[in-house]
Formats: structure tokens, sequence, C-alpha cells
């Protein structure tokens, strides 16, 4: 057995066998980080403690012991998740000496099934960004054509999963952070239902869009990974009391006569770049060669969801951000030889070092929203049409399992290219925020390549809480198009 080829649930089979030890398995994937973390920059930190930890799952396991869903299995964690005793830097200066007392209850869950966290992934500071390049740890490489971003803000995790230096990872979506990197590196995606995973412990960003989800190979093993990350939380009183179904066990390739919506204003002349519309038509074909049947619907508003987005994210932010004040943690800028003439210079100079120029932009475009005299104008304003966009989202899923169409407008852009010109950034997401504004799931499944040999992949949105839709028809697509190329970093 290849360890690296092999997907994670099949190494889980491997493990409970006793064919491969947990040992073997993370020391593989370490090697493989060791000889391209230099190059793709996907990792921030390895975790010193993974071999031990893998060693002491091997001495339970031979004991007898029955090991958890992720038993043994080496998981690379994105660095906005707390982790207790490894630094978690949120790709930031303010936090770059950061060791949490504490872990996240998406990495406590991990823990109690028994996987690694075999380090902690590179992302745009504090997950704001498309590209993995405003992370203070510099930016992350696509594995496919080191020219180019693998996306953002997860980038490091979809790296590290596509270059094969991990077998599955931890991404954070608030508006479209795990599928637009999915999609730009070739691997699956989810961004859950709002409320189906736990935030606490999560670096806040913008707390009624942010959720956590699995990046992985393949569709089964995003789907375990899920099962094993899910749940009620005490911590975090957003989190839903609904028990995780199993959806592992449920798929269902059989998608004949299931019926799926077409958002119109997603396959508008122009919308996509000619290769991804290629991509995206090859698999919708697919699909109506399966039985599927489509059904054109609309969401007339979702031209306001990147405006509406970034009024709502930005001013979560500046609320969420103020707490970074180098008082009780994090950096705090050097005072000896110029002491602070009061409290107030005290936090700008600590802040104004911190933060990167993205985040300084978003903290000062979200208070102005908050602002009184704009308030009613612009953030009251956005959440209202977001309630809208809400609404219209799901009567497009009224009569359908899912919406299917585009996870982004191109494929992975140059290093560079786009940094300078926020605007053109921010007009990325336009296929991704729709689905966190309204807190739908959402997936980008690998479908194809466009002719420079660049991955793309498609959307699947599904209703609330409905994630075993997107899993039957990811699965369905993935065995149709038998994409098992593996990166030419290899
Ligand atoms: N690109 C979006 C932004 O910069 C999404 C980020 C995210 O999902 N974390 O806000």
């Amino acid at each position: 057995m290849e360890i690296l080829k092999t997907s994670m649930t099949e190494l889980k089979q491997h493990i409970d066998n006793g064919d491969v030890s947990c040992e073997a398995v993370t020391s593989a994937f370490l090697e493989q980080t060791k000889k391209h973390n230099t190059e793709l920059n996907a990792y921030i930190t390895i975790n010193e403690n993974a071999i031990e930890q893998a060693h002491e799952l091997d001495k339970r396991h031979k004991a007898g012991e029955k090991l958890g869903k992720l038993g043994g299995i080496p998981i690379a964690v994105k660095d906005l998740l707390c982790t207790r005793g490894i630094r978690t830097t949120a790709g930031s200066k303010m936090l770059h000496n950061f060791v949490p007392p504490y872990s996240s209850t998406v990495t406590e869950k991990m823990d109690e099934e028994d996987a690694i966290v075999l380090g902690k992934t590179n992302l745009d500071e504090f997950a704001m960004g498309s590209s993995n390049e405003t992370s203070y740890f510099g930016p992350v490489k696509n594995p496919w054509d080191t020219t180019r971003v693998p996306g953002g803000s997860s980038g490091g995790s979809a790296a590290a999963v596509a270059a094969r230096m991990a077998p599955a990872a931890i991404g954070t979506d608030t508006g479209g952070s795990i599928r637009q990197p999915s999609s730009f590196t070739g691997i699956v995606g989810v961004k859950p239902t709002y409320g189906r995973v736990s935030r606490f412990g999560i670096t806040a960003f913008a707390s009624s869009l942010d959720q956590a989800g699995p990046m992985a190979n393949n569709v089964k093993d995003a789907a375990l990974l899920l099962e094993a990350i899910s749940g009620r939380d005490g911590q975090d009183a957003t989190s839903a009391n609904l028990p995780v179904p199993n959806w592992v066990e449920s798929i269902n390739t059989n998608v004949a006569g299931k019926t799926v919506g077409l958002l119109k204003e997603c396959f508008e002349d122009g919308a996509m770049t000619d290769e991804v519309r290629k991509v995206v038509d090859n698999s919708l074909n697919i699909l109506k060669d399966l039985g599927v049947k489509f059904k054109e619907v609309s969401v007339p508003a979702i031209d306001t969801a990147v405006p509406i987005y970034y009024l709502i994210a930005t001013s979560e932010a500046s609320s969420n951000l103020a707490r970074y004040d180098g008082v009780r943690f994090g950096h705090r800028a050097n005072f000896d030889e110029i002491p602070a003439e009061n409290i107030a210079e005290f936090y700008a100079r600590t802040r104004a070092e911190g933060f990167g120029e993205e985040v300084k932009r978003r903290i000062m475009m979200g208070a102005f929203s908050l602002s009184s005299g704009y308030y009613d104008a612009y953030y009251d304003k956005a959440c209202r049409v977001r309630a809208l966009l809400r609404k219209q989202y799901l009567e497009a899923l009224e009569g359908c399992e899912l919406l299917f169409g585009p996870v982004t407008t191109s494929t992975a852009f140059k290093i560079g290219e786009r940094i300078d010109d926020p605007i053109e950034m921010y007009n990325n997401d336009i296929f991704t925020t729709g689905c966190n504004l309204a807190g739908l799931p959402g997936m980008s499944v690998p479908a194809g390549f466009s002719s420079e040999g660049l991955p793309v992949g498609v959307q699947l949105i599904g209703r609330h809480f409905e994630e075993q839709n997107l899993f039957d028809f990811g699965q369905a697509l993935e065995d149709e198009l038998k994409l098992s190329e593996v990166p030419s970093v290899l």
C-alpha cells in the first residue's frame, strides 16, 4: 500500500486491520510535508508531538482497544482553530506567539475520535481573503502550479491535502473559504449548515457566517470527518441541537428521478470563464445521463450577495477584533523607549503593528457601517437584504434536492495578480457568499481541469441540515468522473 495515495477511509481500515501502524502513517505524511512545505508554505506549525501521539495510539490498539472514528489518522488543522499547547496564529502578527490554554470543540472532538493534529495550516490573516496572500506568514502556493494562489482563506489546508501532506484537513468558511480553495486545488470541501459545527475556540471573524468543515480527497472522507466534528455543543449557543446523521453509511448514489435547481443568475453569459463553463456543463450532462431532472430557478437578489456580505462580515469583524488590545494576550507594541501617553495610544500602536493591511481595511469598513448615523443606511439595510436573500434561496430550493452550479468564476489566478485590487478580489466570492448569508450547506466537488491543467470544482448547495444530499450527489459525480490524478508536486 502506498500510504500517500491511500484515502483516509482506507487508511483507517488498514490501521484497524493492523496492516499499518498509526506511526507509519503519520511519519509518511510528515516526510511528505518536510519535502514540500518550504516551497508550498502550507503549514505554519508542525505538531512536534504527532509521532509520539501516533505511538500511543498504536499501543492502545495493540492492547486490543478499538480506536475511534478517525483512529490514528493525522489531520491538518487551519491555524484559526485553537489547539491547547500548540501555537495558534490566525495567520496574523497579532497572534504570532499565542499558545492557547484551551482547544476548540472541533479539535476536541477529533481528539475524542483518536485523530492526530499533524500541524496548523496557513491562511489569510484572520481568514480575510480569497488567495492566501494576506497571511503574515507569507503566501501559500498552489501545488498544481506554484506561480498561482491556492485560493483562500483555507489555502494552507487545501494545498496540504492536494499535495498529500495530510490525508484530510479542517478549514473554515465565512464566505467561501473552504469551497473556493477546494475548487482551486481539486479537492472536496464542505461548508456545513450554519449551526452544524460548534464555533467554540475558533478565532471569530464574522460570527453569524463562520463554519468549520472538512477538506478531503474524496466525498466519503469529507463525510466521515464531518461526522466526527458535528453536533450540539453547550459552549456555542448557535450550535444546533440535532442528531448527527450517519452520512457515510447512508450515501446513496442513485440520483435518478431527483430534481436539481440551476440558478439562472449563475449561468448568464459571462458569469464564468469558458474554461470553467466547460467543466460545469460536463458535470451537468453527467448528472442528466444519470437521470437527474434539472429545473431553472432564480435568486434575483444574488447580485447583492457580495456587497451585503462585505458589510455584514466587516461589521462583525470590527467588533470581534476589538479584543486584540495587547493587554491580555497577543502582540504588544514595544513601549520601553517611547512610552504610551495614554491607553488609547497603547491600543493604537499595538493594533497598528499587529494587524495587516486587509484586516485594517475591514475593521475600518465595519466600524463605519456600524457607526451611528450610518448604521441604518448600511448595516441594518444589509441585514434586511440578507433576510430577503435567504427567503429567495429557500424558495429556489422548494421542490428540488439541491442547487447545482460553479464555485468560482475562474481557475486559480496568479500570485500578485489581484491583491492590489480589493474590489476585484471581493467580486470573486459571487458564487459562494450567498450560501453563508442564508446559512445553507455547500460543497465543492472536483469536476475536471482547464486546458492549462488547473482543477475546477462544481458547487452543490443544499437545504438546511440536509448535507446528505450533497454527499449523495457528490459521490455520484465522483464515481462517474474518476478524477484520480495526483498533483504534479508528487
Ligand atoms: N473571501 C471571503 C473574505 O475575504 C471569504 C473568507 C472566508 O470565508 N473566511 O471575506
